[in-house]
C-alpha cells in the first residue's frame, strides 16, 4: 500500500485504524498461507523466491529490532538486539510480553481516566448506573431469569469508614463498642488466659452476647396461642427508605413498643473479597423499612437497642449468613432469634424455603430472579425495592402461623417451639471469622482442596503444581484488591490455565475469554508463576516421592467440610503468613532461572539440539523445554485478534453480538455454555496450502 493511501491518524483516526486493520488482515492471511515447514524446499526450487524471502526476512529483522528498541525505551529494560531472524523467532516472545503489558496498562489506565474503573476516589461522582438486563431461559424453558447487573457502580467500599482488612494473618476485629441489654459487661471473658495466643496467632474476641443468649428468658407472649395477625396489603403500602440520621432516628422511634421485628439483608460479594451488606429490610406489623446499609454502615450499631433486646422477637428466615453479616459489617447481634427455617424443619414441611412459606400461608408467589442482582445499585429500581420488601413484609404473619402450628403439635414430652428457639439461639451464637488460607493442605472454605474435589479430570504433577500456584495467587490478589476470587479468576478459567499451562502472557490471556482485568494486568506474572510451578512440578517428580499425589489423594478422601464455630477456630490456628515475594515478578524470574540452571546440562536444554544423555531429569526438562519453545511464536500484540481458518468464503458467518466483558455471577447450573461468538474484528483466513507432491514424504 502506497503511503499516500494511508489516512493521517491525527485528523482521521477511524479511517487510519480501518486501513491499519486491513493491512494487518492481509499480512496475517498472507503469512498464514505460507507453509513454514516447506520454505526451504521452495527456496531451493526458485531463486527469485529465495531472494524475496531474504529481503522480507531482513525487513522483519529491522522491524523487530525497532519494536524491541521501543519496548526497551518504554520500560528501561536493556535488551540486546536481535542478531538474525532465528534470534527473532527465539526471543520475540519476550518483546511481545513487554508490549502486551504496556498496551494492557494503557487500556486499563484509559478506562480509569474515563471513570470506568474502580480506583475512582470519593471525588468522582457516581454516574447513573447503566442497568443491563440480560434474560436467559433456563434449560427447562419454564423459568425466566433476569440478572440485573450494573456496570458503572463506584465501589461502595471507598466510602466505608472502617478499613477493609482481608489479611488472613490477623483475626476479625469485632465492632461492638457499647452493649445495650447487657447481663455481663462487654469485656466479660476477656481474661489474659482466654486471649492467650496459640502458635503465635491471635484469636478474635468472644461473642459479646454469649452469656445473654445462654441465659435468656423468653417473653411469655411467645408461648401463647393467638390468632395470626393479618399483614397489611402489599400493593397499597410502601416501604420507607432509610439513608440518613433523621430517617434512621424516625425509624427507631417507630420501632419502640413492638414485640416482634422481621429482618432480612441483601448482600454483595462479587466485587469484594469478604462481601458487604447492601440493604437491610425491617418490618413491623404496620410498616416496612428499607435501610441503605452502604450509607449507614457506621451508624447501625444503634439497632442493638432492639436486636439485643430479649423481649423483642427477631424473626428471620435462614439467618445463617445474616448473623455473620450483621456482626461483621455493623457490630449487631441478635438476642431472641426466631428463624422460620428451623420451624419448617421441626414441622417437617416438604420444603424449607421462604418462597414455600410465602406460597403456603400468603398465596404469594415469590419471584426469586433478583436474588443474584447487584444490590449496590443506587438509586434502586422500584422492582428491586419491591422484591426486597417482600422478604420481610409477610414474615411476622408467617411467624404467627408456624408458631401456632408448633404449639399445636407439641406434646407433653416435646416442645417443638422450644426446639426452634434452641436451634435459633445456637445460630445466633455463631461468630464471624475471616477466611484463612492454607497453602499446604488447601483446607478451609476458600481452599484449593475443595475445588480440586469438584474437578474430575486427571492432573499430572506439573498441572497440580500449577493449580496450587494459581489458586494461591488468585486468593492473594483477591485479598489485596478486595475482589472476589471469582472476579480475579473464575474457576473454569483457572482450570483452562491448568490444562494448557501457558508460560507466556499471550497464552495466559488466550486461556481466558473474556480475560478478567487482573489477569490481563498481570499476565506476565501469571505466566512466570506457571513456569515456576511447572519447574517445581518437575522437581517433585524427580524426587520420586510424590508428595503432590499424596495431597491429591488426601484431598479426595477428605470429608466435606462443615463450618462450625469450632472448625473455624481450628482453621484460625493454621493461618499461613503469605510471603509477598511469592508474587514478586522479579524474584519469580530469578528463581525460574535458577531452577532452569539446575535442570540444564552443558548444552542448552531450552534451545540446544543435542543432549544424548537420557536421565529422567534430562528427559523431563527437555520435554518442558520443547513445550515452552513451542509456545514462543510470532504474535501480533493485539489480543482480540483471532484467526479462524475456513474452507471457503461461504463458511464465514456474520459477526454476532459482542458478549459483555463484565462477569455477571451466574450459578453453575444456570450457566449456558454457548460456543464462543465471533467478534467483528476476528481474522478469518480462507485457507489453501500449496499441495505437496506425492513424492515429498517428509514428516
Ligand atoms: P435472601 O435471604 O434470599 O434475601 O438472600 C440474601 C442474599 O444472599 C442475597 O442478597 C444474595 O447476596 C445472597 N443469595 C441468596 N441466594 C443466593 C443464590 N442462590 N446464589 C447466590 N447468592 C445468593
Ligand atoms: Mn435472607
Ligand atoms: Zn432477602
Amino acid at each position: 500500500m502506497a503511503s499516500a493511501d494511508i489516512p493521517d491518524p491525527a485528523t482521521n483516526f477511524k479511517a487510519y485504524q480501518a486501513s491499519l486493520f486491513k493491512a494487518l488482515v492481509s499480512a496475517t492471511s498472507a503469512a498464514n498461507a505460507l507453509p513454514p515447514n516447506d520454505l526451504g524446499f521452495y527456496r531451493s526450487l526458485d531463486r527469485d523466491f529465495a531472494k524475496n524471502l531474504d529481503s522480507a526476512g531482513s525487513r522483519v529483522l529491522d522491524l523487530s529490532n525497532r519494536l524491541l528498541q521501543q519496548a526497551s525505551n518504554d520500560t528501561g529494560i536493556v535488551a540486546s538486539k536481535y542478531e538474525d531472524i532465528d534470534d527473532v523467532v527465539d526471543r520475540y516472545g519476550s518483546a511481545v510480553d513487554v508490549m502486551d503489558s504496556l498496551l494492557e496498562k494503557a487500556d486499563i489506565w484509559l478506562d480509569e481516566y474515563l471513570g470506568r474503573n474502580k480506583k475512582n476516589d470519593d471525588s468522582v461522582k457516581q454516574k447513573a448506573p447503566e442497568v443491563a438486563q440480560i434474560s436467559a431461559k433456563s434449560n427447562s424453558g419454564k423459568l425466566e431469569y433476569k440478572y440485573l447487573h450494573a456496570s458503572n457502580v463506584v465501589r461502595p467500599q471507598l466510602k466505608f469508614k472502617d478499613r477493609v482488612d482481608n489479611l488472613s494473618s490477623t483475626p476479625f476485629q469485632r465492632k461492638i463498642v457499647v452493649k445495650p441489654h447487657a447481663m455481663v459487661p462487654l469485656d466479660h471473658g476477656l481474661s489474659a488466659d482466654a486471649m492467650e495466643t496459640e502458635d503465635g496467632i491471635p484469636r478474635s474476641l468472644p461473642h459479646p452476647y454469649e452469656y445473654e443468649i445462654h441465659h435468656i428468658t423468653y417473653p411469655e407472649h411467645m408461648f401463647e396461642k393467638r390468632e395470626p395477625q393479618q399483614y397489611l396489603p402489599f400493593d397499597s403500602t410502601s416501604a420507607t427508605w432509610v439513608d440518613n440520621d433523621e430517617s434512621l432516628q424516625a425509624m427507631m422511634d417507630h420501632l419502640r413498643g413492638y414485640r416482634e421485628l422481621a429482618i432480612d439483608l441483601e448482600h454483595h460479594n462479587y466485587r469484594s473479597y469478604q462481601g458487604f451488606t447492601c440493604l437491610m429490610q425491617l418490618s413491623t406489623r404496620d410498616e416496612d423499612f428499607i435501610i441503605d446499609t452502604l450509607e449507614l454502615r457506621d451508624r447501625l450499631w444503634q439497632l442493638n437497642d432492639f436486636f439485643a433486646d430479649p423481649t423483642i422477637v427477631k424473626v428471620l428466615h435462614g439467618a445463617e449468613s445474616d448473623i455473620i453479616w450483621l456482626q461483621r459489617d455493623f457490630g449487631l447481634y441478635i438476642v431472641n432469634l426466631f428463624d422460620t427455617y428451623f420451624a419448617t424443619k421441626v414441622l417437617e414441611f416438604p420444603h424449607h424455603s421462604l418462597a414455600y412459606l410465602l406460597q403456603k400461608y400468603c398465596n404469594f408467589i415469590a419471584d426469586k430472579k433478583y436474588q443474584l442482582a447487584d444490590w449496590r445499585i443506587r438509586p434502586l429500581p422500584q422492582e428491586m425495592l419491591d422484591y426486597a420488601r417482600a422478604d420481610t413484609h409477610y414474615l411476622l404473619y408467617i411467624y404467627d402461623c408456624v408458631r401456632d402450628e408448633l404449639l399445636e403439635k407439641s406434646g407433653a414430652n416435646e416442645n417443638l417451639l422450644r426446639s426452634v428457639l434452641q436451634r435459633s439461639a445456637e445460630l445466633a451464637l455463631t461468630k464471624h471469622e475471616k477466611p484463612t488460607y492454607d497453602v499446604e493442605t488447601g483446607l478451609g472454605p476458600g481452599g484449593w482442596s475443595g475445588l480440586l474435589r469438584k474437578w474430575n479430570n486427571p492432573m499430572n504433577e506439573q498441572q497440580f503444581a500449577v493449580f496450587k500456584a494459581l489458586h494461591h495467587w488468585r486468593d492473594h490478589v483477591a485479598r489485596e484488591e478486595d475482589e472476589s476470587t471469582r472476579y480475579i479468576l473464575p474457576n473454569h478459567m483457572l482450570f483452562a490455565l491448568v490444562e494448557r499451562m501457558p508460560t507466556e502472557s499471550a497464552g495466559v490471556i488466550g486461556c481466558c475469554n473474556p480475560c478478567p482485568p487482573t489477569v490481563r494486568m498481570n499476565a506476565q506474572a501469571v505466566a512466570l508463576l506457571i513456569q515456576r510451578a511447572r519447574m517445581d512440578g518437575l522437581r517433585s517428580l524427580e524426587e520420586g516421592k510424590s508428595k503432590a499425589n499424596q495431597a491429591i489423594t488426601d484431598a479426595a478422601a477428605a470429608k466435606p467440610e462443615v463450618t462450625t464455630v469450632s472448625s473455624a477456630r481450628k482453621q484460625a490456628k493454621v493461618v499461613q503468613k503469605v510471603d509477598p515475594a511469592t508474587f514478586d515478578l522479579e524474584k519469580v524470574n530469578q528463581q525460574r532461572q535458577a531452577t532452569a540452571a539446575t535442570l540444564t546440562k552443558p548444552m542448552s536444554v531450552l534451545f540446544g539440539t543435542d543432549t544424548s544423555s537420557s536421565s529422567a531429569s534430562e528427559e523431563t526438562a527437555k520435554q518442558l523445554a520443547e513445550e515452552i519453545r513451542s509456545t514462543i511464536k510470532l504474535i501480533l500484540p493485539i489480543d482480540t485478534l483471532k484467526i479462524k481458518r475456513v474452507k471457503s468464503v461461504a463458511d464465514i458467518t456474520p459477526a454476532a453480538e459482542e458478549a459483555s466483558a463484565e462477569h455477571v455471577y451466574v450459578p453453575a447450573q444456570e450457566r449456558v455454555t454457548t460456543p464462543a461468538k465471533r467478534k467483528e474484528n476476528d481474522v478469518i483466513v480462507v485457507g489453501h496450502f500449496p499441495k505437496r507432491s506425492k513424492n515429498d514424504k517428509r514428516s
